[in-house]
């Protein structure tokens, strides 16, 4: 630490993401990345031209791409906010509405990037703990007078609540906003957008990461009513307006055009999820029922610490999280078809 730290930030405990490892070649199971590679037409739409224009400054209003997602989303474009990647819209949207001293509700095991932004941003956090089973139990939730995030899916766990459930959640604090994160909502039957039209406290956030196989290219949206879009590019503007490039605003509204292509990969990952947790189960583990592109799986013998750092020796990374809970668990990002047997032929050995 320089001696130049302010004083507020000398305690933070950054996030921690997913090892990107270039040492050898890996099969990567360990950041839920998908394995196809983005749709045809958006590898096209990047071409010389879009490149010789880059000597300009990208949309700060990111007019194209808040157009195309709201036409797919069925909402106005005045309710659509994009960031550099949905932990840039979490982070605007956590500043923005839970700011100093505010306050801030979510599950105790969940995506590890909420703590972080609320010290970050001098929020009184309340970490809430799950069911034994790892499930979200709704009764906590219900007139908490707090401002909630939830990932539905929930990470690392992969449970999903259904929409009613959200919507008790949602309709029981009026007055306070309810962040629902749907990072990988594409792999299950809950978006929670046909609540926008009825409550004026819901965000619902999604990622260009996931199903539409676009993590490099860092784009993120968040849907809400137009008073809360307006006050996150409040925010936007008064930090850094040209939040999102121009190739990718460019790339992320043409993914919004190739929704057939996305739904194949995402019932062919959705397929292969459920013989993943198949044939784990069969090899002795005990996992959650995710509806997500990843399994949450444990071994009832074997120390998930062991079987993560023996998986990576032999070329294989999965994610293991050392916190309370959950060290007994790997989460296991669902790969292609020659990735995932890759990944059994490794861990059958190891067994
Ligand atoms: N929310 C959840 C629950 C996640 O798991 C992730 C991925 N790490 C994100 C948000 C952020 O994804 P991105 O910034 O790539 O959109």
């Amino acid at each position: 630490m320089s001696r130049f730290l302010a004083p507020a930030y000398h305690n933070l405990v950054p996030y921690t993401p997913g090892e990107q490892l270039n040492d050898r070649k890996y099969i990567k199971l360990n950041t839920n990345e998908s394995p196809f590679p983005p749709a045809p037409g958006v590898c096209r739409v990047i071409d010389e031209g879009r490149m010789r224009s880059l000597n300009l400054y990208s949309d700060p209003a990111l007019t194209a791409l808040t157009g195309s997602l709201a036409e797919s989303f069925g909402v106005s474009p005045k309710q659509v906010f994009c960031g550099n990647g949905s932990d840039d819209v979490l982070a605007f949207a956590i500043m923005a509405f839970c700011g100093k001293g505010g306050t801030l509700a979510c599950p105790d095991i969940s995506y590890s990037f909420y703590p972080v932004y609320a010290d970050l941003f001098g929020v009184k956090l309340t970490q809430i703990p799950l069911a034994e089973d790892f499930t979200i139990r709704v009764s906590d939730y219900v007139g908490i007078g707090k401002n909630i995030v939830i990932a539905n899916p929930n990470a690392p766990t992969g449970l999903s609540l259904s929409v009613k459930e959200v919507e008790t959640i949602v309709a029981s604090n009026p007055e306070h906003l309810v962040i629902i994160d749907e990072a990988y909502v594409d792999f299950s039957n809950d978006t929670c957008v046909s609540l926008l039209s009825r409550y004026d406290n819901l965000m619902v956030v999604q990622t260009f990461s996931k199903s539409r196989s676009l993590a490099g290219l860092r784009v993120g949206f968040a849907l809400a009513s137009e008073a809360i879009v307006e006050d996150l590019n409040k925010i936007k503007f008064s930090f850094n307006p040209y939040n999102i490039n121009t190739l990718s605003i460019t790339a992320a509204s043409q993914a919004m055009r190739e929704q057939a292509y996305y739904d194949e990969c995402v019932a062919q990952i959705v397929a292969q999820r459920e013989k993943t947790k198949k044939r784990l189960a069969d090899l002795g583990f005990v996992l959650t029922d995710s509806k997500t592109n990843f399994v949450f799986a444990s071994h009832p013998e074997k120390k998930a610490e062991m079987l993560y750092k023996a998986l990576k020796e032999r070329g294989v990374l999965v994610r293991h999280f050392n916190a309370p809970r959950i060290k007994d668990y790997l989460r296991i990002t669902i790969g292609s078809e020659e990735q995932m047997e890759g990944f059994f032929a490794e861990l059958t050995r190891i067994l």
